[in-house]
């Protein structure tokens, strides 16, 4: 199965800030990310929603 293309989606104020890949098969959880989101301006809880290709 080939990389799926996600995006990591701050969970405060649901800005979409990183676009990534993963492999479904070896990752089948959610990815729930501490990153840093511009808007909030600081480090927030981001995750995963699925790109519809
Ligand atoms: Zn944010």
């Amino acid at each position: 199965m080939p990389q799926t293309k996600i995006v990591l989606q701050c969970s405060k104020c649901q800005a979409q800030n990183y676009v990534t890949s993963k492999n479904r098969q070896n990752v089948p959880d959610k990815l729930k990310l501490n990153k840093f989101c511009a808007k909030c301006g600081q480090h927030t809880a981001h995750q995963e929603i699925r790109l519809r290709k």
